[in-house]
């Protein structure tokens, strides 16, 4: 694998590879990195003749008073996780310096980006969009991929490609959980031990949720309180409980393919987040 710091030496590697004839598939990341983020570049390597994966913590997706200053930072230790597990190239732009001087442009999705953690991060997909744009940009993949962790995340990024015209194909995969249900996060690190052991009950409700659902409840607004509910019981601050259609992020009143039940909450100073779909979508993506 090679580690690169620069655009050109990016630019230069990347064009080695497509005359070479490769395809490219690439998995930004803010790195910290983990089994959720692993599973990305092992289907872009399976997809794609190389696996491009980018590590930058973008100070554009935090507002004021978040948590970019604390985020976990393990360039050492991530760069050993992604040669081993098959990646080709790690881009690496330095913290300082990334954006030329007087950077004022910004992507803005509107609808998608309006409900749920956009609600609560004003601000935040518009610095995930104007990030994702621009590396895409120097990238240039064939194909990029994304967790549906960050449901939202991934609507956002679907909108702005199919509106702009990237020619590039978005791939959603699966969330990976540890065995007890929590969603894997780099933020799962800013919990004690005491919220460790009461983070799983977020998947827990959703599950219940959704077995609710494959059971026969159709309304949502039903599933969305129930979830609220236990949520609270096991002590965790809701953010937002809301059923929406995956593509449209569209507040969904009865359940039916593509709808999904999405969670914000907070467990001490960790926000957390999850979703699961109460019905499979006609076309998986
Ligand atoms: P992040 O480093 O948190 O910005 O995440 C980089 C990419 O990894 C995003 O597309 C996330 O949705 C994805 N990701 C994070 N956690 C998971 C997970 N538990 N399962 C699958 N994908 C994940």
């Amino acid at each position: 694998m090679k580690t690169i710091h620069s655009l050109r030496d990016l630019r230069a590697e990347l064009a080695t590879a497509r005359n070479d004839g490769k395809t490219v598939g690439f998995v930004p990341t803010m790195g910290a990195l983990h089994e959720g983020h692993l599973s990305l570049v092992r289907r872009a390597k399976k997809e794609c003749g190389i696996a491009a994966v980018s590590i930058f913590v973008n100070p554009l997706q935090f507002g004021p008073g978040e948590d970019f200053a604390r985020y976990p930072r393990r360039p050492e230790e991530d760069a050993g996780l992604l040669a081993s597990d098959g990646a080709d190239l790690l881009y690496v732009p330095p913290s300082d310096g990334f954006f030329p001087p007087g950077f004022s442009t910004a992507v803005e999705v509107a609808g998608v980006t309006e409900g749920g953690e956009g609600a609560i991060r004003p601000g935040h997909f518009r610095g995930v969009a104007t990030i994702v744009a621009r590396l895409f940009l120097q990238v240039a993949p064939d194909a990029a991929y994304f967790g549906r962790k960050d449901l939202q995340q991934v609507a956002v990024v679907r909108r702005m490609v199919r509106d702009l015209d990237f020619p590039i194909r978005i791939v959603a995969c699966e969330t990976v959980r540890y065995p007890d249900g929590l969603a894997m996060s780099s933020r799962n690190a800013y919990l004690s031990a005491e919220e460790r052991a009461r983070a799983p009950a977020l998947s827990r409700a959703l599950f219940a949720a959704r077995d609710r659902a494959a059971a026969g409840e159709r309304e949502t607004g039903a599933l969305e309180r129930e979830t609220r509910l236990a949520l609270e019981a096991a002590g965790l601050s809701v953010d937002y409980v809301e059923a929406v259609g995956a593509e449209t992020m569209e507040r969904a009143a009865r359940v039916a393919p593509g709808v999904a039940l999405t969670a914000g909450v907070r467990l001490g100073k960790t926000r957390l987040i999850d979703n699961v779909l109460l019905e499979a979508e006609r076309t998986p993506p």
